[in-house]
């Protein structure tokens, strides 16, 4: 049982899909990752290469080295700052999505554009929804004003217009990850582009630890023609933190309970004297309030990485 590479096309709560040379394969991690660091590159991320050994059940696998990564989006984890918490990793190029009504926001534009820098990825600026706009044209110009030396596209996918310069970039091998709003249109292009199917195909049922079926995306999706395209919930929300108001002023009671665990670094999951976990118990807190909160941090999380690079 000799180490062979694989990639992660997916990162569950407990477990990780890896694809190989043998196809799609469950993989857990080894132990010393139970401890990742900074050093050790963190935990893998979607997109990552990394090595496994199979297990005598040949459908499982354990990850025991990460490589190096080309490029990658990550942020700080909120309860640990010294964590580093790696969103998607080895993607060639940046897909910047931004629709061309209400969503066409340069300053949006320019922190996008940066972060995407940072990540070592070559970049696309991709103005969608066309079709919305009297003058898509001058639109790319102010756009190319702003960030001189990126191509900048338009295109529509409602109308089917200008999506085929946008197919060399999905060649045999290479990886896409779109950045943008939620709604500018990031799934539709890629219908657009290869048919409802692929991004449905994507869909797979997973079961938690309780047994519980949910449905949960791919993230990572083999396109016809070889390309990859990334598809991360993480950045998918980076959008909306923008109009993301003050998380701890929404949720103050929240921020104070938490400061009442046990461990300083609880993440509220099965920890012993959380106090999180008791008010959930106690009916003091909602399981739905708990999730947006975390959805919400998430967001802003993000949000943080990005004034990080702008000041
Ligand atoms: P995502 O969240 O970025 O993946 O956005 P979606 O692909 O789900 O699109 C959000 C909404 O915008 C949907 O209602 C789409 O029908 C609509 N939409 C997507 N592309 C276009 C387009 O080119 N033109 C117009 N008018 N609407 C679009
Ligand atoms: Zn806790």
């Amino acid at each position: 049982l000799q180490l062979q590479p694989a990639r992660i096309i997916a990162q569950h709560k407990n477990y990780y899909q890896a694809a190989t040379a043998h196809g799609e394969i469950i993989s857990h991690l080894a132990g010393k990752y139970l401890y990742a660091n900074d050093a050790m590159g963190g935990f893998p991320a979607v997109g990552d290469y990394v090595l496994v050994k199979l297990t005598e059940q040949k459908d499982r696998a354990v990850i025991h080295e990460l490589m190096p990564r080309k490029t990658m989006f990550y942020r700080r984890n909120n309860f640990d700052k010294s964590e580093l918490q790696v969103l998607a990793a080895n993607f060639d190029t940046v897909f910047i999505c931004m629709a061309l009504n209400r969503d066409f926001n340069l300053h949006r534009l320019e922190r996008y554009v940066i972060m995407a820098r940072e990540s070592g990825a070559d970049i696309a600026i991709v103005l969608t929804k066309a079709d919305l706009c009297d003058d898509p044209d001058s639109k790319a110009v102010i756009c190319e004003t702003v960030c001189p030396g990126i191509p900048i596209y338009t295109v529509s996918a409602q109308e089917k217009k200008g999506l085929e310069q946008l197919l060399p970039y999905f060649g045999k091998g290479n990886t896409v990850i779109a950045l943008g709003s939620s709604g500018v249109g990031k799934s539709s292009l890629v219908n657009a582009l290869f048919g409802e199917e692929v991004m449905e195909t994507s869909e797979v049922r997973e079961s938690d630890d309780r047994g519980r079926h949910t449905t949960v995306h791919r993230q990572m999706i083999v396109l016809p023609g070889g390309g990859l395209y990334l598809d991360t919930p993480g950045l998918r929300e980076i959008g909306i933190a923008d109009a993301a108001e003050s998380v701890s002023e929404q949720f103050a009671d929240l921020e104070v309970l938490q400061t009442q665990c046990k461990f300083k670094d609880c993440r509220h999951e099965r920890e012993t004297g959380c106090a999180v976990l008791l008010a959930l118990e106690e009916g003091r807190l909602t399981p739905d309030r708990l999730s947006k909160y975390r959805k919400l941090l998430k967001e802003s999380a993000f949000d943080k990485v990005k004034s990080r690079y702008l000041y």
